[in-house]
């Protein structure tokens, strides 16, 4: 029997590539749906080439535009309504914190959720804990780093380990003084090393805010708390995270950066078959490097860890100030050491609480975005 797979967010650099993959597994899995915010040209293609059942698209999409059978669903609401169909893996790689509604409706639906999206773990928290143990749901990692600390955590059990270390590129900008970071250009914030990938993890890649969420993701998705989780700077991204055993013993998950690889073993898991990225070769001229990170000169790890230590909602408002900051910046309104600043002050003006439900969070969120644009103008 093949697997049926949704894939939520299907027109991203996630999405895409999820679809490249299944295409090679067409024997052991079906798309059964897709989503996407716009009616575009791919999402098209991508329903014309797969016919899924289901296609669900947030704006308004013109039906004769795709197969006829196919049940079209529009709307803001589209994404969680095709994330409530029961497939056997729902794979998540809607961008930012918009995933969390689709991530909760996938968990009530049970089995094996694939998931890509950081901001919806790190937000929801307790929340997305508890929902998981009530419906049986479980999640595999998408992201690069925590598929691989998924890979090593295999090794021994969780009590045996002493601390989870994430790999970081460091992005474009990890040798440039604090001093040369002021006039960076969002060109050059865009232009990423090693990973090809959608614009806000890019910028995020290179204010190193992607690599403090990975921490807040990692303490969610494998329960460590952050004494047990390090950054370690590895610019060529070939070394995609380790574990290290109380015996000091460090198991590495090593490959060619392809997200692929990953995407592919979250659908795959625990088998392991072929797969479209090319084999790592070590004997031609691999240097592989590492340094600290230093949390000093990247204030966005700071911020994470802290935010992680105090929880009580810190963790959205590290996000959503984040993901405000970013739109700003896109928007050419603040410099790029700024976004660093928008998130420090949404955060030294939030009181920490007790978040039990989603409403709190919506408004934890809320808050952040609003903390941002006040923090903005009063620099006018
Ligand atoms: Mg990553």
């Amino acid at each position: 029997m093949k697997k049926t797979v949704l894939v939520l967010g299907s027109t991203g650099s996630i999405g895409t590539q999820t679809l490249e993959v299944l295409k090679k597994l067409e024997d052991q899995f079906t798309l059964l749906g897709i989503s996407a915010d716009h009616d575009s040209e791919k999402l098209r293609d991508q329903a014309r080439e797969f016919q899924p059942k289901y296609i669900a698209c947030r704006e308004k999409a013109d039906p004769a535009f795709y197969p006829s059978g196919t049940e079209l669903m529009t709307g803001e609401k589209a994404s969680e309504q095709l994330a409530g169909i029961k497939a056997d893996i729902t794979v998540l790689a809607i961008s930012g914190f918009a995933a969390l509604k689709p991530l909760l409706a996938a968990i009530g639906n049970g089995g094996r959720i694939a998931i890509a999206n950081k901001e919806s773990l790190v937000c929801g928290g307790e929340l997305v804990q508890t929902a998981l143990e009530r419906y049986r749901a479980h999640l595999v990692p998408i992201d690069s780093e925590q598929s691989a600390l998924f890979q090593c955590l295999q090794n021994g059990r969780r009590e045996e380990v002493k601390r989870l270390i994430l790999t970081a590129s460091g992005g474009p900008f990890f040798r440039k003084t604090r001093e040369e970071l002021k006039n960076v250009s969002l060109d050059e914030a865009l232009a990423h090393p090693t990973w090809k990938m959608g614009k806000k993890i890019t910028l995020d890649s290179a204010t190193l805010f992607n690599k403090g969420l990975e921490v807040i993701e990692a303490s969610r998705l494998f329960g460590f708390g952050a004494d047990q989780i390090g950054v370690l700077i590895h610019p060529q991204s070939i070394v995609h995270s380790m574990v290290e055993y109380k015996d000091s013993s460090v198991i590495a998950n090593l490959a060619v950066p392809d997200m692929r690889l990953p995407i592919q073993y979250a659908l795959t898991y625990p088998e392991r078959v072929p797969s479209l990225t090319n084999p790592l070769d070590l004997g031609t001229a691999h240097d592989l490097q590492f340094y600290p990170a230093d949390e000093s000169r990247f204030g966005a790890l700071k911020l994470a860890f802290d935010a992680l230590r105090t929880e009580g909602g810190c963790p959205i408002v590290y996000n959503g100030a984040n993901e405000r900051a970013a739109e700003l910046f896109f928007d050419h309104q603040i410099s790029f050491l700024q976004i660093e600043d928008c998130v420090k002050a949404a955060l030294d003006a939030y009181l920490p609480h007790a978040i039990s439900s989603i409403d709190d969070i919506m408004e934890a969120d809320a808050f952040s975005r609003r903390a941002v644009s006040a923090y903005v103008e009063r620099l006018r």
